[in-house]
């Protein structure tokens, strides 16, 4: 499991995250829901290195506290903004990237390359280029990118936020189907509320740099916590 404890976080003299405590348990998926601003990318950022917590706050990875550790020693996986994948390199080229810049043994890389390739049924693609892909294809690339280290956890900050809406339905009924068969720890930023119902175990609802309320896509949707979780998820208007 993860683990945030008391994670704050100050920008020159501006509180945008109120102490939050958090537990994401092994092969989970939790969602962070909430408007523009409200503190979901900097929650993931404090989770993947990029960003570090006020002092008081603590992160761990099952018994490590990896607190102040960077990024590139946490083995985290991540996915951007419509997936940000490197146009001029192939499919293999995309996914064994990270394995390059780590100096793995290039006979290692490539079997690593080739299970993922597999997994993600892009046997056939593998050395297109990124603009012969549809979005269902790239979709998978981004995934089996994040994935080609091994991350301890997998994040994604708005995936499908810059595709069109189309797209965006179709990908996210996918994306649930990939990530359910990962069975890899996930936390899924988003500000859209079906993204949210569809691929949470568990979503947080926050708000104004607060959690408002933890719990099941039903407990979120029946039982809001209080008027702005309601609100949000559109139990009222
Ligand atoms: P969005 O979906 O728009 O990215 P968000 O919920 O992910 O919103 P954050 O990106 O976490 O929100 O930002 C929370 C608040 O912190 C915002 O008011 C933002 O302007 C501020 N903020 C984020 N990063 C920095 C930074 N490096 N310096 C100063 N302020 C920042």
């Amino acid at each position: 499991p993860i683990t945030l404890t008391q994670c704050a976080k100050t920008f020159r003299g501006t509180r945008v995250l109120e102490p939050l405590d958090l537990a994401i348990g092994a092969g989970e998926t939790l969602v962070l829901l909430g408007p523009s601003g409200c503190g979901k990318t900097t929650t993931l950022r404090i989770i993947a290195g990029l960003e570090t917590p006020d002092a008081g706050g603590q992160v761990r990875f099952g018994d490590d506290d990896v607190t102040r550790l960077p990024i590139e020693r946490r083995q985290v996986g991540m996915v951007f903004q419509s997936y940000a994948l490197f146009p001029n390199l192939t499919v293999r080229g995309n996914i064994g990237y990270g394995l390059k810049i780590n100096k793995t043994d290039a006979a290692v890389a490539r079997q690593r390359v080739d299970e993922l390739l597999a997994m993600m049924r892009l046997d056939a693609h593998a050395d297109k280029p990124i603009d012969q892909l549809s979005g269902g294809q790239r979709q998978r690339v981004a995934l089996a990118r994040a994935l080609a280290l091994q991350p301890r956890v997998l994040l994604l900050d708005e995936p499908l936020t810059a595709l069109d809406a189309r797209l965006r339905d179709t990908l996210r009924s996918e994306m649930n189907t990939l990530l359910r068969s990962l069975g890899v720890t996930t936390i899924y930023v988003t500000h859209d509320q079906a993204e949210a119902m569809e691929l949470g175990d568990r979503i947080v609802v926050m708000s104004a740099g607060r959690i408002e309320q933890i719990g099941t896509p039903r407990d979120i949707y029946f039982r809001p916590a209080n008027r702005t979780v309601a609100q949000f998820v559109g139990t009222i208007n």
